[in-house]
């Protein structure tokens, strides 16, 4: 079968839920016996998502293959349970490379090279590979950002493009808001018709509008709608909030979606198959009894809102664990910076279940994440460290357990007597030559458990494979010191020798990782790391 392609675009505000749209979508037609990928296009300029800060973007995203992207490639990988490849993942900044470097070698053999056609160009070519390298039959496109946008330009004219060339294979979707305003009470409309209108000047007209709102759509606003922007009644589409974001595929699924894409597409459903999701959200509406779980970071503030998005792959997983374990996660975010005036303070975590530290850069918080890490080691309390959080964990027992003072990592102190984390020594070559992207130990690597280890008892297997984002690691030399004091290393990379996971004798729970299960937790597959400090918090 040739490919189709399905363009998603947002209108009026930005975090609509643009991603967990196009996700369910994926999972509705992956449901229909489709091969199906999602695409995510980022209209920023830098080339990928890890030179960006996460207050700023939101949580920093690793594939299996090694690009560090945005949170929505997680939130594709967890609705459609498969991986996503480095090609699905698109920004401004690469296509401005690749269109510069093609020109450089010419590739253009002499023509002169115009932002339009070339750009959308470039655009439309690395669609199609992404489709291509993925074999997939149906392709989900989400733009980022919203219609009317300047940045945005280039790409709508990429789809619009699309459609020109084969009308028949492309399907604009248009995710729009419509407020209820509170002095008013009523459901408006007009916001989508602008947005609509602009996707119009843009020389795209919608197939499907989707109507992101605090409740369900009424008969009425759908009419108006359909009406006033040229949208068959039945396309127009409800998606209400809702407590959980794994009901949205039901909801669309409800309104028969898939079934009027393909239908559009003139496609017929191959299968159907939707009896697993509906188990989990019947499972996640009946689960009652809480789980209180503290993450201890630095990246939740913006202005006077937190931002809980900049760890969302560490709170699904917690959720996708908790579930599994029939439980309701109850997540607190808890500021480090708070512990680092008033090393006490850390005293409130008693209060929970099991606390995570997740990964982090640079000194801020470091201090009042060690206190943390002491409170929990010592009080017993559940512990999962990721990435930084193992870092800090092996700080904290160096200083508190080996009496080491001044063990630090060499990322906030290069100069401490005791560098029990240390650069990785190729890291040193990229850092002084300020190579900072995508030259971060990224992607997938192996690692080799210890039998008998609390870690093997987990994933119950010797060899298993993990996603890293990190330019430090564990410094070899003080292997047999922690090993006498109770240290056991569960994980090793083979290749490189490097400690990947490090867990705690005579604790109930206390592991902690140099990667990050996070990126690898699924709600119809729950990590088994997650999995077993959940089991732990149950029984604290
Ligand atoms: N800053 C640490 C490093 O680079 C940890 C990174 C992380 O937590 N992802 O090694």
């Amino acid at each position: 079968m040739h490919p189709r392609y399905i363009f998603i675009t947002g209108g009026v505000i930005s975090g609509l839920g643009k991603g967990i749209t196009s996700a369910s979508l994926g999972r509705i037609l992956k449901s229909k016996g489709y091969r199906v990928t999602n695409i995510k296009c980022e209209m920023y300029v830098n080339v990928d998502a890890g030179t960006i800060r996460p207050t700023e973007h939101g949580e920093i995203f690793v594939t299996d293959d090694g690009v560090e992207c945005d949170q929505d490639i997680g939130t594709y990988e967890r609705f459609l349970d498969q991986n996503i490849y480095k090609e699905c993942f698109l920004t401004t900044g690469q296509i401005y490379r690749s269109v510069i470097e093609r020109e450089r070698n010419f590739k253009y053999e002499g023509e002169d090279v115009e932002v339009v056609p070339h750009v959308p160009q470039e655009i439309i070519r690395r669609i199609k590979l992404a489709t291509k390298k993925t074999k997939a039959e149906i392709a989900i496109i989400e733009l980022g950002g919203t219609v009317g946008e300047y940045q945005g330009v280039l790409f709508l004219e990429a789809a619009r493009m699309m459609e020109f060339e084969s009308p028949s294979d492309v399907i604009h979707i248009h995710v729009s808001y419509l407020p209820i305003p509170k002095n008013i009470g009523e459901m408006k409309t007009k916001p989508v018709q602008y947005s609509v209108r602009t996707l119009n000047a843009a020389g795209i007209q919608p197939d499907f509008i989707i109507g992101r709102a605090e409740r369900e759509m009424d008969q009425k606003r759908k009419e108006k709608i359909a009406y006033s922007c040229n949208v068959k009644i039945e396309n127009v589409i409800s998606n209400p909030d809702v407590p959980s974001i794994y009901e949205v595929p039901l909801i669309l699924e409800r309104q028969k979606l898939g079934e009027k894409i393909l239908k559009t597409f003139d496609l017929k459903s191959r299968s159907y198959d939707m009896r697993d999701w509906k188990k989990l959200v019947k499972k996640i509406k009946s689960v009652k009894k809480e789980v209180k779980i503290g993450i201890v970071g630095k990246y939740f503030k913006t202005g006077d809102f937190s931002l809980e998005d900049s760890y969302i792959s560490v709170i699904e997983a917690i959720k996708h664990a908790a579930f599994a374990h029939n439980l309701k996660p109850k997540n607190f975010w808890i500021d480090s910076a708070k512990y680092e005036n008033d090393k006490n303070k850390a005293r409130e975590l008693k209060e929970f279940d099991g606390i995570i530290v997740p990964g982090g850069y640079g000194s801020r918080g470091t201090e009042g994440k060690i206190a943390a890490i002491k409170f929990v080691r010592e009080h017993k309390i559940p512990y999962l460290g990721l990435c930084l959080g193992m870092q800090l964990a092996c700080i904290e027992f160096s200083r508190n357990v080996l009496k080491l003072k001044d063990a630090a990592t060499t990322e906030i102190n290069p100069k401490t007597k005791h560098p029990v984390i240390c650069v990785m020594e190729y890291q040193k070559k990229l850092l002084a030559k300020k190579q900072y992207g995508a030259t971060n130990r990224l992607g997938a690597y192996l690692c080799r458990l210890k039998k008998s280890s609390r870690t093997f008892f987990a994933y119950k297997k010797a060899m298993i494979s993990e996603r890293h984002r990190h330019r430090y690691e564990f410094n070899n030399k003080y292997i047999k010191a922690f090993e006498a004091k109770g240290m056991i290393f569960s994980g090793i990379n083979p290749q490189m020798n490097l400690i990947e996971i490090i867990e705690l004798q005579n604790h109930p729970f206390f592991l902690a990782t140099q990667f990050h299960p996070e990126f690898k937790s699924r709600p119809l597959s729950p990590h088994p790391l997650f999995l077993n400090f959940i089991a732990a918090a149950k029984n604290h």
